[in-house]
């Protein structure tokens, strides 16, 4: 049997749920399926801490914010500085009690659209057809690796949305390879939890570590709400810019509070450096060789290396993946996050071509769900 719906909102993050809350806000019959916070829940580790603070939030409303959170628990933000994520996870929650939104725990297997309707193949068997679909795949399909890493043997490497739990790491030599936040933090992690050794191989300097603010972001979302289609107007002297703020602020300084916690006997830093060759010997470990001509025999290779938009590998769309339009991986979108198949949206980090950087993070949530509601009631 298939159940309708006029708005099918594809993922249980925190764009889906923005989302989801504005539509069902603004009288559109919506409903949202995913695992809740899934990617949050098992692809990032238990005691990791936020970059981001409490005045990023997912109510387009502007009402059930996260400091709206802070002050109905009696919690003061000064004692969650940096925010552990489980205060996320239970301020996305409370947001879900308080917007009433009913998130059904089911996955889309594969999303077609025959005959002018969407139709969501839900893994369980059913179907729900949609006039539109709103999908926010986040990042998890978009691991990058780079193309030595086939050479090490899978049972001793990761990606880090692949390691969140390090108690089998104890006692192990470990090399990371990376350098941005996601390296340091899990080697900051893996001391926590009695690594050996930690060795961390990136291409660049280290990295500087510093308090810093994320406030000058604000400014770009107030332009993207004002102006429709700001971003991919902007002159590209003027994208590149903002995006060298960006990479500034969140790539090239870490989080000052990561410090304490790389002890200098165990983190080992490669800066200027990278991984020329690799002999996964009998199998149990591997030797990588370094670029200055250093080796490192390794128990487990852990891949800090990001994420890279391709909306090939988001399973569900392979059925209308035809008739969406695609540039380096990224969906081409509209000012209102719709793609080239009319009625399908997409938002969070696979909008950030379109958008600009800071759509791959929760400061975007509410601002893409406002655009892309309203352009449905339009
Ligand atoms: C280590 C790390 C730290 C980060 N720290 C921060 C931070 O401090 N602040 C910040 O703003 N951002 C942070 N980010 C970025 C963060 O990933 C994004 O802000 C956020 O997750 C984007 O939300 P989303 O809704 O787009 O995707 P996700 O949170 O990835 O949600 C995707 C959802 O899709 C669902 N789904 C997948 N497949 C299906 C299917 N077939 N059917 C139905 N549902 C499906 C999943 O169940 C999941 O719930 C961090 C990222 C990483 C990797």
């Amino acid at each position: 049997m298939a159940d309708h719906t006029d708005l099918l909102v594809i993922g249980a993050g925190p764009y889906a749920y923005s989302a989801a809350a504005y539509a069902r806000a603004r009288g559109i019959a919506t409903r949202i399926v995913g695992r809740p916070m899934a990617f949050w829940r098992d692809q990032m580790p238990a005691d990791m801490y936020l970059r981001s603070g409490p005045d990023w939030h997912l109510d387009a409303q502007g009402e059930d914010t996260f400091a709206a959170f802070f002050e109905d628990r009696g919690l003061d933000p000064a004692d969650h500085d940096p925010i552990p994520i489980d205060v996320f996870l239970d301020h996305t929650d409370w947001f879900a009690e308080r917007k009433g939104l009913p998130v059904e725990q089911r996955m889309v297997e594969e999303l077609t659209r025959p005959n002018g309707e969407f139709v969501a193949r839900m893994a369980d068997g059913d179907t729900i057809t949609a006039a539109r679909v709103l999908a926010a795949p986040g990042i998890a399909h978009y691991a990058a690796l780079p193309a030595w890493a086939d050479g090490v043997p899978a049972a001793l490497r990761s990606h880090t949305s692949e390691l969140v739990r390090f108690e089998d790491l104890a006692g192990a030599r470990v090399v990371i390879v990376g350098g941005r936040q996601s390296a340091y933090e899990w080697a900051a992690l893996l001391c926590d939890h009695g690594a050996e050794r930690v060795d961390v191989v990136h291409r660049h300097d280290t990295p500087s570590f510093a308090k810093v603010s994320w406030a000058f972001v604000d400014d770009y979302v107030e332009q993207t709400l004002a102006t429709r289609g700001w971003w991919r107007h902007l002159p590209a002297e003027d994208q590149s810019a903002i995006a060298s703020r960006f990479w500034q602020v969140g790539r090239l300084t870490l989080e000052y509070w990561l410090v304490p916690r790389l002890d200098p006997t165990v983190v080992h830093r490669h800066p200027r450096c990278e991984v020329v060759s690799v002999d996964a010997g009998s199998g149990d470990a591997v030797r990588l060789t370094l670029s200055d001509g250093e080796s490192l025999d390794a128990d487990h290779v852990v891949f800090a290396s990001g994420y890279r938009a391709d909306l090939s590998r988001v399973p569900y769309l392979s059925g209308v993946l035809d008739r969406i339009s695609v540039t380096d991986g990224f969906p081409a979108l509209s000012p209102a996050f719709e793609t080239s198949l009319s009625g399908l949206y997409v938002v969070g980090f696979s909008a950030t071509r379109d958008f600009g950087p800071f759509y791959g993070f929760t400061k975007g949530c509410p601002s893409a769900a406002r655009i892309a509601v309203e352009e449905m009631l339009r």
